[in-house]
């Protein structure tokens, strides 16, 4: 069932009121949309109410009058290496590494349950011309999706929270401009590329700098960023992507492999955006170790409320 309308709204932070149906409690928290409304910074233009496998959900075209804030000047930089065993590696020019989110590869733990769901789905009498699926099918159909979906959503949230974390605390933010439609052809990488979901992730980052007043920068996908040595500049003429630890053969570093790019991009980003502090100038020193920290509230606005438990 679809259902839109304007005269939709929130009676407070946990209650929605729909025409004809009343008033629902949401499962999820819409703290933050219900502020804008009651300070009347913002304005709910529709509200859309949906059922995806067993579950409701209700989400808002939302109207926000966003103060931009003053851009920054470039004090704190962050190179980010995207990667598939660590997800997201994030290094300071100074050569330090400030952030590491692993991947949780959800969809590789995911996987099996999923081709288990999938194999008690097939056995089962599915919809075919002319025939109606049995109510079995439609049960076990109901599992796959809910595996589909739990991926899909817990992917989302990491890389909301990381983005987020990132746009607020750095005024720089520099990340590879990756080929994701030629890694994605490469299909030893494809699943884990996907998986990932690089390209969400620049996607997100992107509008998240706008947001919060901070820059993005895209270093040029030729740059050698994980071939060249962050401490005395060789670049090698061959790195396997199963080389998980930089060794350089001129000075000796030995840095892991997504830290030393993570580096280099740092201040590859860095010396693009020369503006009052240059490369290795009046840079504030020894960042603080950032842990990716929850915001739930963070995003919802934009994804989907659920309602009813
Ligand atoms: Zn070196």
């Amino acid at each position: 069932m679809d259902r839109c309308g304007s005269w939709d709204r929130l009676s407070d932070s946990h209650h929605l009121r729909v025409a004809r149906i009343g008033e629902i409690k949401t499962y999820e928290s819409t703290r933050k949309l219900y502020r804008h409304l009651d300070r009347g910074t913002g304005k709910i233009v529709a509200a859309t109410v949906s059922e995806h496998s067993g579950k409701w959900r209700v989400s808002f075209t939302v109207e926000v009058a966003r103060q931009v804030p003053v851009t920054r000047t470039p004090e704190r930089v962050i190179g980010i290496d995207v990667g598939v065993v660590t997800l997201y590696t994030g290094a300071s020019p100074e050569g330090e590494q400030v952030l590491e989110v692993a991947n949780p590869r959800h969809f590789v733990t995911a996987e099996k349950r999923l081709a288990h769901a999938q194999r008690i789905a097939s056995r089962r009498q599915g919809p075919k011309p002319g025939v109606a699926p049995s109510k079995r099918w439609k049960k076990s159909n109901c599992r796959v999706q809910k595996i589909h979906r739990d991926v899909r959503n817990a992917r989302k949230n990491l890389i909301h929270e990381t983005t987020t974390t990132l746009a607020k605390n750095y005024d720089v933010i520099v990340v590879e401009d990756l080929n994701i439609a030629g890694m994605v052809k490469n299909h030893s990488l494809a699943k884990h590329v996907s998986d990932a979901a690089w390209g969400e992730f620049a996607r997100q980052l992107e509008y998240k700098t706008k947001w919060y007043g901070s820059a993005l920068v895209r270093v040029d996908r030729f740059y050698p960023s994980s071939k060249t040595c962050s401490h005395c500049g060789t670049v090698k003429a061959t790195l396997s992507l199963d080389d998980r630890v930089y060794h350089c053969g001129t000075c000796g570093l030995t840095l892991g492999r997504d830290a030393n790019a993570a580096i280099n991009l740092a201040r590859q980003g860095l010396a693009g955006t020369s503006s009052g502090t240059g490369r290795g100038g009046e840079v504030r020193p020894a960042q603080q170790k950032l842990v990716a920290t929850a915001h739930p509230d963070e995003a919802s606005t934009e994804t989907p409320t659920f309602v009813g438990a």
